[in-house]
């Protein structure tokens, strides 16, 4: 940590249960975590961290010696933003730190503003509203298709009764993550709209477009296979109302976005875990 400390103020600790103490009384901006240590494991630090309202939304960065792929991708579904492996090259882990301090306080910025999800980190609602507004008005201008999607998460309030709400605030982080993931554009906007509802914006995306995109998604968060929220369902899965538009001036927004929640109910309707459009 010698690398830091004339950039950082840094406090180190050598165990598990230190370092959770730490990040609770000082709730630093940034943590970079071992995997193996003495007592809990980088993995259940981790998700202790993520079980508290004090320290869920401190980033973590994995450090390990590990070079497994499925510690890797484990590290990420329990909310690591970065993973490093050891043996390190001191100005890559400087260079990291850097991004990630550096995304932090833009975020706090956006966050001032009032306009992330404080469990997720993904845009909100009200981001949402806004986000529709602007691509909608290009598109007319454009005269461009815009899609958009409603993902509903299956069955969650099971899954709240079987896990406990806490764990259920994990998983909609987790598909949060998957989701914002599976987005190949830089225009592509994804926000949580509700509770357990998120939905994706596509400017200059078509129909056919929109449900391969949206299918990648509804494979991405069934891959992730996190335990489902009852015995009948073998992993957590989504829902996706789908629908495209090229918008004219007398077309209604509201009746776009009915539009696509209709989709969603009849993705609901007909068995859930699939997409389907209007
Ligand atoms: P369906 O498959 O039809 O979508 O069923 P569902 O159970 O997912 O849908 P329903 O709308 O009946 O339940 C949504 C649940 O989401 C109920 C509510 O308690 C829970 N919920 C909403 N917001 C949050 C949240 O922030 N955290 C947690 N843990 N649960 C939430
Ligand atoms: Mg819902
Ligand atoms: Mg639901």
């Amino acid at each position: 940590m010698h690398i830091l400390k004339s950039d950082y103020q840094v406090q180190v600790a050598k165990s598990g249960e230190v370092a959770l103490k730490i990040a609770n009384q000082y709730q630093p901006d940034l943590i970079l975590l071992d995997v193996l240590m003495p007592d809990l494991d980088g993995f259940e630090v981790l998700t202790r961290l993520k079980e508290s309202d004090v320290t869920r939304h401190i980033p973590v960065i994995f450090i390990t010696g590990l070079v497994n792929v499925e510690d890797e991708e484990k590290g990420f579904l329990l909310g690591a933003v970065d993973y490093i492996v050891k043996p390190f090259n001191n100005a890559i882990v400087q260079a990291r730190v850097r991004t990630h301090i550096k995304i932090i306080k833009q975020m706090r910025m956006i966050e001032r503003l009032g306009l992330i999800d404080a469990l997720t980190d993904v845009p909100n609602r009200r981001a949402f509203d806004h986000q529709v507004d602007v691509e909608w008005s290009r598109a007319v201008r454009q005269k461009n298709p815009l899609s958009m999607m409603i993902i509903d998460v299956d069955k969650f309030k099971v899954y709240n009764d079987t896990y406990g709400h806490p764990q259920g605030d994990v998983l909609l982080q987790a598909v949060a993550k998957t989701l914002q993931k599976s987005l190949k554009r830089p225009a592509d906007f994804m926000a949580r709209i509700g509770g357990e509802e998120f939905s994706v914006i596509l400017p200059a995306t078509d129909l056919n477009g929109a449900l391969q995109m949206a299918e990648d998604l509804r494979a991405n968060v069934e891959a992730c296979r996190i335990s489902g929220p009852d015995a009948a369902s073998s992993s957590v899965t989504v829902s996706i109302g789908v629908s495209s538009i090229i918008p004219s001036a007398d077309d209604l927004q509201p009746d776009f976005i009915a539009r696509v929640d209709a989709a969603l109910y009849e993705a609901k309707r007909t068995g859930r875990n699939r997409v389907c459009f209007s």
